[in-house]
């Protein structure tokens, strides 16, 4: 039996940041999170653990509580509803992941600079959500998957839309992005070029932007490679977390045996039976200890 672990798996630089920030703030003050800091319940019961408060509302948060704004990022009404709380400054933390606000600072200039923004992200995520404040509020056009491609088409034409850009949520698929743009392209006369996300050139009418961070990226790669190879997968993550839910589609799509889990307790001895390569990966906001004790338990269970 050959277990093979991806060499970039677990939390990535954005979410080691965001929960060392909340650490750090819980050890001197009573400490507030606004909205799941990462996707992983074990990391957010930990914290818990440590007097950590989560909530979902800004109303459930004190006047003057020290407050810690989740990874993912947040749209501008937020910041101005904890100012209206006293909450700013020193008090306020915010854990925001630096390439999340790279795609905030992008999609504010392509919009400046006279561009219909279009988003490839989930519409229910917390990132697609923030950034689409960033751009036109609720009325952001969200493509969910490559397949979408008709809507964005129809969206543009019916609009007569001058410039258009598309950018990504930081954790979507690249082979999914990439589908996108090419099939609109396909309708489009190929009029989608790449601009870089140093936004230099905007004279261009239409035009992608690669906003999928490295992280993911290196995932996803890694993921791939070790799909190849195996027998089985386990995919190891959150059951919200956007990125795992793209290592999963990935290693499915290589039409390998795949299972996603949260912990090692819901491995099963039968899904190892008969099978010489395991690979095991894992997203970017779950935490070393659940990566150790599930490739522990495979090496018990799976002889
Ligand atoms: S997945 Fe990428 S964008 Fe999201 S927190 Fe990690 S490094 Fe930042």
């Amino acid at each position: 039996m050959n277990i093979i672990v991806a060499k970039h798996a677990g939390f990535c630089s954005g979410v080691k940041r965001a929960i060392e920030t909340t650490e750090e703030t819980a050890l001197n003050d009573k400490a507030y999170v606004y909205g799941q800091l990462v996707h992983n319940e074990r990391v957010i019961e930990d914290l818990e653990k440590k007097g950590i408060k989560f909530v979902e509302d800004i109303d459930d948060i004190p006047e003057n509580a020290v407050t810690v704004l989740r990874a993912h990022g947040e749209p501008g009404i937020t910041y101005q509803k904890l100012k209206q709380k006293n909450i700013s400054g020193e008090k306020l933390k915010d854990a925001t992941c630096p390439l999340v606000k790279l795609v905030h600072s992008a999609a504010i200039k392509l919009k400046n600079n006279g561009y219909e923004v279009v988003i490839f992200g989930k519409k229910n995520h917390p990132e697609s959500i923030g950034t689409s404040c960033y751009i036109r509020g609720k009325d952001t056009f969200i493509a969910e998957n490559p397949d979408d491609a008709s809507d964005v088409i129809d969206y543009i034409n019916k609009n007569n839309f001058g410039k258009v850009a598309i950018i990504s949520q930081t954790t979507m698929s690249v082979k999914g992005y990439n589908k996108l743009v090419q099939n609109i392209n396909k309708s489009f006369n190929n009029k989608f070029e790449q601009l870089s996300l140093n936004l230099k050139d905007l004279s261009k009418p239409f035009v992608f932007v690669d906003t999928i961070c490295n992280p993911t990226k290196q995932r996803q790669a890694d993921t791939e490679e070790i799909a190849k190879k195996a027998d089985v997968m386990i995919v190891i993550g959150g059951k919200n977390s956007s990125n795992s839910k793209e290592l999963v589609v990935k290693c499915k799509e290589l039409n390998v045996e795949t299972y996603f889990i949260q912990s090692a307790e819901e491995l099963k001895k039968e899904w190892f039976t008969d099978k010489e390569h395991i690979g095991v990966t894992a997203g970017a906001s779950t935490p070393d200890i659940t990566i150790n004790e599930v490739v522990g338990k495979i090496k018990n269970i799976a002889i």
